[in-house]
């Protein structure tokens, strides 16, 4: 276990086991689909997430190419695109703004934080069992972005 650390949060990360995992993965979920959608996102991936994500990835062990999946949320005022993507790493996290606002027992509400206009993210405790390269892992911590991109692509826009 090592300590990890991005902007205001703190993270214990288990970097081998994320490696590892990571490594067994053949594709992020936007390359192992083929919709306009997804095509989109990875025209724009690399303007979007830029340092001080791509060091801190690097940091815990997570390949920025293995999203777990992208959506898309249809278009903003601004005719940008409205996307949803999320990563998981091993460990916990230990210090930060909380991301996980609970409304009741059962439900909670998401609370994201802006790196820049067009990202904001929130790092919370994954449940199990989750959508994730990582269900067999006891803690894990979710990364979960969400995101606005011009539509890059030939492909017909979506609305
Ligand atoms: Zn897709």
């Amino acid at each position: 276990m090592i300590q990890v650390q991005f902007l205001d949060w703190s993270f214990l990360v288990d970097k081998s086991l994320t490696e590892k995992i990571y490594s067994s993965v053949d594709k992020g979920g936007a390359d192992k689909c083929n919709c306009s959608m997804c095509k989109n996102y990875i025209a724009r991936k690399h303007n979007l997430l830029e340092l001080p994500l791509i060091e801190f990835f690097r940091d815990a062990g997570v390949d920025i190419d293995k999203e777990y999946e992208v959506y898309h949320m249809g278009k903003d005022a601004n005719g940008l695109h409205l996307y949803g993507t999320w990563f998981d790493f091993a460990g916990k996290i230990l210090e930060g703004p909380n991301c996980k606002i609970q409304t009741t027992d059962e439900k909670f509400t998401i609370e994201h934080y802006d790196l820049k206009p067009s990202l904001s993210v929130a790092f919370l405790p994954a449940n199990l069992p989750l959508d994730s390269f990582f269900d067999k892992v006891e803690n894990v911590v979710q990364v979960d972005f969400i995101f606005t991109i011009p539509w890059t692509i030939g492909d017909e826009e979506p609305e």
